[in-house]
């Protein structure tokens, strides 16, 4: 058991401290395991009262005070510290021993009378609403009355005699409310205070904190009692926090700030303005000379940037609390890298302390902190990011507009393929429908596309060019932020700053002097990251532009080429053709005329890849996602008719529309199913990809094609297609000459074959991991709807913490990925096994997939870097637990 488990952080830190020989107020530490006693057993364990007042007599005698001595009384604080930081969740009684004599006491010790009733009226209102259970409104309110009638504003406008009234007053609350006094004896005072501390792990709000953490609910609280310290003691005192690095950018030297005469709460409180810690030097250089050595040696101890608490009592500095200190992404990267260099850590240490979040935010640009924000609606992030522009309600609009050097959203009800001219033209896209795995989504993540999407506070109105939300109309034209990570939809434009790490990683251009040590700091820990990583990382991209990004981001060759992309535009037509051939040799012609489009495609990827491999999935999506929508077809074909122009192709279009409308297209005629309804589908394909791969082979490359096939159910689908591609490969090298190696697998997207893997594994070389649609069908979840639709309901419900489009639902998914990937490698122990859903970018799934023994992970070319930190730092965790 380590000592936090037992002591919690503040007292596991306390203990270290005195250890240390650092001027820690004297105190001692009731543990986790009391708490856990009595939150069992409603008691007190046994004897632990009377430990408490062994302890305290051991104070008494350290300090040569006694709690509650009506001359010069000690004080002692009493507070809660659990073994994860839960600030502010839990209970803290503060100036315990005070009572009707001891104050008298304390105004005199102190030499000042109003001191010692403030801390008195503190102590009952703390100890009346934390121990006690009243109201804490009950003594606010009583406070607010009296200033009133005292016509002032703040506590401090208050003198002894009001002090003096308060103290009688909530005395008087205290008995009306419990029928009792306040307990004058200070031993009573402080068990009652350390039960109420235990007490508090359980509130509704501490409850709901833990939940939100992901912190066990079983740990329990430790309790600190410390004698009281004061930096309200006038000049010669003051209270102050300090970094032993600015938390925030990272740069070495302290910071902090001081506040004399005053306590560790009004420092944070912001009562009064504070002085930078350097100001402390000029007020008091031995306290200030001190604190910097005290800083110096708990960094050197704790090995990571420290925040402290401190409070300077008559010029005498005492040590409150330290912790390894909170920081931003930024300072999170430049404090390892520069521990790094100092020989402080290890590299392994610096790629630990840094995460897969952390570098996403310091990826994509994001909007200026200071600038003005007007508030519309939220929808779900789904690509980070901030981008401002113009609204565009079509696709075309949205080209049209940017092909003027406009900036532009393109605003969505939801995006189909079609958008994609669109969705490529703009800087973000917003959608009122879908989740974080819709096509809207999924490809404005590939692209790198802020997308905020499902934002279902959008009422869109194409025709009349306007979109009601949050009631404001917001034109055609009109300029809008979205805020791809928060999900924030702004009015009006909003200033937006580029990430100098993704331009240096991205296009390897050079930083500016302020950011130099950030991005070299990022660039050492991802290459730390890419020695020690086991799991590859692999890229979703199916342009070259995409392929080529992807390789400059790091990413070791394609996992999911889409090839569906490459029958839209002027292709859309032979697709058409394709849907409509009454014949073989109709349907032959149009697979004739699509080959060498397809073809070229690949030449281009296989080229921007060469050397690595690139995995190439048949054609996926149902049919009728290329046709034309069925309603506006009708029209048009009523209104030819109307006027006497009737068309054939028209209706047979239409016709062929009505017949492939399904009911649940997800459900219905795609993936592997399209590829043996269609004949001739497959073999062209197949035949585009290693005929590009003769090519690159002829041109002196080295193609690594991969063919996949998707949502594959059983076996049998699998050893048809695959035939049928293994024929097509042989012709090929017969007629061309080159033994190109290729590759077949299938996708795992549908639980039946998950659970028959072994025997699918018979007739693949890989298997990679669709989670998209494996999450989809094993929970039976809609990926386009549920995200908005429900999934908040089930979040405030707890039903849900994420969502598990989002990261992979280990104990359901994940248990039938890993028993996949055993049942697979039973039949080939070289199976070679992959994920390319969109989990493959998401670093609590990372871990995972290493912790199964995956081999690669894809995700969009933007996620490379999270995906190659986070598999580092996977081989790590790996490592430590054999
Ligand atoms: C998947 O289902 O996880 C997958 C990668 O395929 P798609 O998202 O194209 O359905
Ligand atoms: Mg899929």
């Amino acid at each position: 058991m380590e000592q936090k488990d037992l002591l919690g952080g503040k007292g596991a830190n306390l203990a270290e401290m005195t250890r240390l020989g650092l001027p820690v107020p004297p105190g001692f530490t009731i543990t986790t395991e009391a708490c856990r006693a009595y939150l069992e057993t409603g008691w007190m364990p046994p004897g632990l009262d009377r430990e408490i007042d062994e302890h305290v007599a051991a104070l008494e005698r350290t300090m040569g005070r006694r709690l509650g001595d009506p001359h010069d009384p000690l004080l002692v604080s009493v507070r809660s510290g659990a073994k994860f930081s839960m600030p502010g969740m839990m209970e803290t009684v503060l100036d315990i021993g005070l009572n009707d004599a001891s104050v008298v006491g304390l105004g005199r010790a102190s030499g000042s009378e109003r001191f010692a009733y403030d801390s008195y009226r503190r102590l009952l209102q703390m100890f009346g609403a934390t121990v006690l259970d009243i109201d804490a409104a009950a003594f606010a309110d009583e406070l607010e009355k009296l200033k009133a009638e005292r016509g002032v504003f703040a506590d401090v406008d208050l003198d002894v005699a009001d002090l003096r009234t308060l103290v009688a007053t909530y005395q008087r609350v205290i008995r009306q409310r419990t029928g009792r006094d306040f307990p004058q004896d200070p031993r009573e005072q402080l068990h009652a205070a350390v039960r109420a501390v235990f007490s508090s792990w359980r509130t509704d709000r501490a409850v709901l904190y833990r939940r939100q953490e992901g912190i066990p609910e079983d740990l329990g609280t430790a309790v600190n009692v410390q004698v009281m310290v004061f930096g309200n003691r006038g000049p010669g005192s003051g209270s102050g926090v300090c970094f032993t690095r600015d938390p925030a950018s990272g740069a070495p030297g302290v910071y902090g700030d001081y506040l004399a005469d005053a306590q560790g709460e009004d420092v944070v409180a912001g009562i009064r303005n504070t002085v930078p810690l350097a100001g402390l030097e000029d007020l008091d250089k031995p306290a200030f000379d001190q604190l910097t050595e005290v800083m110096a040696l708990l960094e050197e101890h704790y090995r990571d940037l420290c925040d402290i608490e401190f409070t300077i009592e008559d010029r005498h500095l005492w040590i409150l609390q330290t912790r390894v200190g909170k920081r931003t992404p930024e300072a999170a990267f430049r404090i390892a890298h520069a521990m790094v260099t100092e020989g402080v850590i290890d590299p392994d240490e610096a790629l630990r302390r840094v995460t897969g979040d952390q570098l996403a935010q310091l990826l994509f640009p994001h909007f200026d902190a200071a600038a003005e924000r007007i508030h519309l609606t939220t929808g779900v992030g789904a690509a980070p990011g901030a981008a401002s522009g113009r609204v565009a309600l079509t696709s075309a609009k949205a080209v049209a507009w940017a092909d003027l050097g406009e900036d532009v959203i393109l605003v969505r009800r939801e995006t189909n393929p079609d958008d994609l001219p669109g969705m490529i033209a703009a800087r973000g896209v917003l959608t009122a429908r879908g989740g974080k795995t819709s096509h809207a989504a999924v490809v404005a993540r590939g692209m790198g596309r802020t997308c905020v999407c499902g934002a279902d506070g959008l009422d869109i109105d194409v025709d009349r060019g306007e979109v009601l939300v949050g009631g404001r109309v917001v034109l055609e034209g009109d300029v809008v932020s979205i805020d791809g990570t928060t999900g924030d939809v702004l009015l009006g434009a909003v200033p937006v700053t580029d990430s100098p790490v993704l331009r240096h990683l991205d296009a390897g251009e050079e930083p500016a002097e302020v950011d130099r040590a950030l991005v070299d700091a990022v660039a050492f820990v991802m290459a730390h990251a890419a020695d020690v990583g086991r799991l590859e990382v692999r890229a979703n991209a199916d342009t070259p532009e995409d392929a080529a990004r992807a390789r400059r981001l790091g990413a070791r060759g394609i996992g999911l080429c889409r090839t569906e992309h490459m029958f839209l535009g002027p292709r859309r037509e032979l697709v058409e053709r394709l849907i409509l051939a009454e014949d073989q040799t109709a349907r032959e012609s149009a697979l004739a005329d699509l080959l060498p489009l397809q073809r070229a495609d690949f030449v281009e990827i296989l080229r921007e890849m060469d050397g690595l491999p690139v995995t190439i999935r048949l054609i996926d999506p149902p049919l009728h996602e290329f046709l034309p929508d069925h309603t506006e077809l009708a029209v048009e074909v009523a209104l030819e008719d109307a006027h006497g122009h009737r068309s054939t192709r028209h209706h047979a279009l239409l016709d062929a529309v009505a017949r492939l409308h399904e009911q649940n297209p997800m459900l219905g005629l795609r993936g592997v199913r399209l590829g043996i309804a269609v004949p001739g589908l497959v073999a062209m394909q197949a035949r585009a990809v290693l005929e590009a791969a003769a090519d690159r082979v002829a041109a002196g490359g080295d193609p690594r094609p991969e063919i996949m096939i998707p949502l594959v159910a059983t076996a049998a689908e699998l050893v048809l297609v695959r035939a049928e591609v293994e024929k097509v490969a042989s012709a090929v090298r017969t007629e061309r000459g080159v033994d190109v190696p290729v590759r077949i697998g299938t996708m795992i997207e549908v639980p039946r074959a998950a659970l028959t893997a072994d025997r699918i594994a018979a007739s693949a070389d890989f298997f990679s991991f669709g989670t998209n649609d494996l999450t989809q069908l094993t929970w039976g979840f809609s990926r386009d709807d549920v995200e908005a639709a429900f999934f908040p309901i089930y979040r405030d419900r707890g039903i849900l913490s994420v969502s598990p489009f989002e990261s992979i639902d280990v104990d359901g998914v994940g248990a039938l990925v890993g028993s996949a990937a055993r049942l697979g490698r039973e039949t080939r122990p070289d199976l070679h096994l992959g994920v390319c859903g969109e989990h493959g970018g998401d670093p609590r799934s990372i871990h995972f997939f290493e912790s199964v023994g995956i081999d690669y992970v894809s995700c969009s070319p933007f996620r490379v870097p999270v995906a190659t930190l986070e598999a580092g730092r996977a081989a790590l965790e790996g490592r430590r637990t054999p």
